[in-house]
């Protein structure tokens, strides 16, 4: 059996790690890609999200760290802070048995949280550019030893007027590194960019996709104002999707069409940038795991976030950016799975519906309002689905973490505890080996460690009796993921 990504001469760990994820065979941007950044050239890549880009410069990256190297080797910047956390995630799951630690940093989580986690060793450090810029100006990220740079989706950042933070944090970053960035358009302010920071850099560009996914069917709908919400509940039953997105172009309209369903007692959550940090996080991972089929957002949630199986996208406003369409309705038929998306015009937006289509380069059909027989004739499914519960995804990470479990230890830094000292008396466990250790976090009065390959509970019983360092310490499964 041919093993496409071994091709690129990755460690085994990291196929390993890629086996977990079922990534099978290299996505196109990651073919083009890897060759090049494990040559350790500077990259230019144009790819849309959903191209497995992340992947793309996680892998080569992952590859390269050293793992002894306390302080942070590379530096990836993103738009949005969801996006941060995808990353950071993206990166844990491929560095999995390579035992790499990556770090969040975006604004609204306490500065203290992350100071703290920097602290730690810290292999890949994510971050929106405000916050980075931040901790670099505070000390607190230390930059010496970085290798790497990632410009994640630079056009957005530029949208969304990071681009001065972007190129203060350069100005800080050491000369000799490795600089990909990756855009899905590449305006000229991100081409200026390039060329002062970048060297030489490999022009990629991914056989330009459709904008939009093929699979998706796109209709709009002549929608007065006034009559928006009846037609989306009509549309709804008739559609009767198992996972959903209802686009508003406004935080206060997402707050008023999520109140409206919720009244109703759809399953439903909403996404603003009005909301906070934890809050957000925690609304995306409940709506990426299925625990709700409706999600009411604005455009914070349209962008790179990575849902699978989202059936149906509703534009119950008109984006205002025609970008943001393809990024609106690229949430659905992912992956080669079928989507549909509708669109509500008002009778005054057509020339903005026009607008869009003309950078879409194809035409929305227009189609009639639901008729009461199509809704009739769906009212009992939708009423049954209505009833069940969402169909549960599977985190992306399962498979990697059923083989995982945390463990902690009452014991850190003020014991003088350091990660060696852990390894030498675990891996000495009958049955351990060094590789069954995952990520090692020490903080002043705690220690967490990962078992890996499902030898927690033989580790936890082992060292419920054994010293370490001559010091017993109290040791019990952590309750959350994160420390
Ligand atoms: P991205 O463009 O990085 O947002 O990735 C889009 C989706 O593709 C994510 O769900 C990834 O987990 C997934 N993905 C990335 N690389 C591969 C691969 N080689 N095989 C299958 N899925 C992949």
């Amino acid at each position: 059996m041919s093993k496409p990504f071994q091709q690129f001469n990755l460690s085994e760990e990291i196929i390993r790690a890629l086996g977990d994820l079922d990534y099978t065979e290299p996505t196109e941007i990651q073919e083009r890609v890897l060759p090049i950044a494990m040559q350790k050239q500077d990259i230019i890549a144009k790819s849309q999200t959903g191209s497995g880009k992340t992947a793309a410069f996680a892998i080569p990256i992952c590859e390269n760290v050293e793992w002894l190297e306390n302080k942070p080797q590379a530096l990836v910047l993103t738009p949005t802070r969801e996006l941060a956390v995808q990353v950071k995630e993206e990166f844990t799951n491929i560095g999995r048995y390579k035992r790499i630690k990556a770090t969040a940093l975006y604004g609204k989580q306490p500065f203290r949280y992350q100071q703290d986690e920097l602290k730690q060793k810290t292999h890949i450090a994510v971050g929106t550019p405000g916050r980075v810029l931040d901790h670099i100006e505070k000390g607190t990220l230390k930059l010496e030893k970085i290798k790497y740079l990632v410009l994640d989706e630079s056009d957005e950042m530029l949208n969304m007027g990071f681009l001065d933070q972007v190129e203060a944090i350069l100005s800080y970053l050491p000369k000799e590194r490795i600089t990909m960035l990756f855009s899905a358009t590449v305006p000229n302010e991100i081409k200026t960019l390039a060329l002062r920071h970048m060297k030489q850099p490999v022009d990629i560009e991914v056989e330009q996709q459709q904008q939009t996914a093929p699979q998706i069917e796109h209709v709009a709908m002549e929608v007065p104002e006034e009559e928006k919400f009846a037609v989306l509940k009509k549309a709804l039953i008739v559609e009767n999707p198992d996972s959903c997105i209802i686009f508003c172009r406004t935080k206060d309209r997402v707050d008023e069409v999520h109140d409206r369903l919720y009244d109703l007692e759809y399953s439903v959550d909403k996404l603003h940038g009005g909301m906070d940090q934890s809050t957000r996080l925690m609304v995306m991972d409940d709506y990426k795991r299925g625990e709700f089929r409706y999600l009411v957002a604005t455009d914070v949630a349209a962008r790179g976030i990575d849902v699978e199986n989202i059936s149906l996208v509703v534009n119950y406003d008109l984006p205002l950016e025609k970008e943001a369409y393809v990024h609106r309705t690229g949430r659905t038929g992912r992956a080669g799975l079928s989507g549909k998306a509708i669109t509500f015009v008002t009778p005054h937006e057509h020339n903005f519906l026009a607008g869009i289509e003309e950078f879409i380069q194809f035409e929305i059909a227009k189609t009639a309002l639901p008729t009461a027989e199509a809704v009739a004739a769906n009212q009992d499914a939708f009423e049954q689905k209505m009833d069940s519960k969402p169909v549960k995804k599977k985190s992306k990470s399962a498979k990697v973490d059923a083989q995982i479990t945390k463990l902690y230890f009452n014991g850190g830094k003020k014991k003088k505890l350091r990660a060696v000292d852990f390894v030498g008396t675990i891996a000495k466990i009958p049955g351990m080996t060094g590789d069954d250790i995952g990520i090692i976090t020490i903080l002043d009065t705690s220690t967490f460690i990962e078992i890996l390959n499902g030898k927690g509970n033989l580790v936890l019983k082992a060292m419920k009796t054994t010293p370490i360092k001559g010091k017993h310490l109290k040791v019990h499964i952590a309750n959350s993921k994160s420390f």
